[in-house]
């Protein structure tokens, strides 16, 4: 059993070349995207061209939400009303939305006035939330999903996955923390990020991990002056497709 995804950007917040970091993994019901940047719309037409996959706007059961920064979460507003739109009309679901109690809390104030609504309005209009906690896991599509909190300034999570012996784990933002690396790497692959300290990872700490770790170790959350020359690690590329456990 393999675990399939299509990196839908690889940015970082000031990236004018890509996408911010975010991914789509296929799952027999639609899809899970991790974290929705803006221009979501654009980011999902992209990604569906690169993986040939019917990856749209109401293909998306489910996200996995890592903080509340603008570049993670800023498509949630448009995603959200397009589906509230569709949810009035059809038999489409709402997209379910994991992410930790403490940023769930917070969603609504990011989104509003936009879909306020006259004050009428309330996050579960747009969204089935889905608080998790750390330790929880909860079973999405045929993913099973947990999260352990990550160290970025803000609330933030990263996230590992499993679908039957296939595994990934996803950063998200953090400075770096070892402790989180590691529980990351008891997946078969891991996608970590790599900014500018102190609220994100730098290179030569990545660089200092053991090949063990490194060797599973892709790259993602790239200023757009990355340099692949100054290191071993394999930045992720806009569109590639991934099969982890094949
Ligand atoms: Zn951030």
């Amino acid at each position: 059993m393999s675990l399939e995804l299509v990196i839908l950007g690889i940015g970082s917040a000031f990236s004018a070349r890509s996408w911010g970091s975010s991914a789509a993994v296929r799952h027999p019901s639609g899809f899970l995207l991790i974290d929705c940047p803006d221009p979501i719309f654009h980011v999902l037409a992209d990604g569906a061209s690169a993986s040939q996959w019917n990856l749209t706007p109401d293909t998306v059961t489910d996200i996995l939400l890592t903080h509340l920064h603008g570049d993670h979460c800023n498509g949630l507003e448009a995603l959200g009303f397009h589906r509230w739109l569709r949810h009035r009309k059809s038999t489409l679901p709402l997209p379910n939305l994991y992410t930790l109690p403490i940023v769930a809390a917070r969603l609504w104030e990011r989104l509003a006035p936009a879909m306020d609504r006259a004050g009428e309005g309330c996050l579960a209009d747009y969204f089935r939330i889905c608080p998790l906690e750390p330790g929880q896991r909860a079973l999405v599509g045929d993913l099973e999903v947990e999260c352990r909190p990550a160290s970025h300034g803000i609330p933030a999570t990263s996230w590992r996955m499993r679908r039957g012996n296939a595994s990934l784990g996803w950063s998200g933002d953090t400075e770096f923390n070892r402790a989180l690396i590691d529980w990351l790497a008891e997946a078969d692959l891991v996608i970590h990020e790599t900014s500018a300290p102190p609220t994100h990872t730098g290179l030569p700490e990545l660089n200092s991990l053991p090949e063990s770790i490194r060797r599973k170790m892709r790259l993602t959350h790239m200023p757009d002056d990355f340099d692949p020359n100054a290191t071993s690690l394999v930045p992720l590329r806009q569109g590639e497709v991934l099969v982890v456990g094949a």
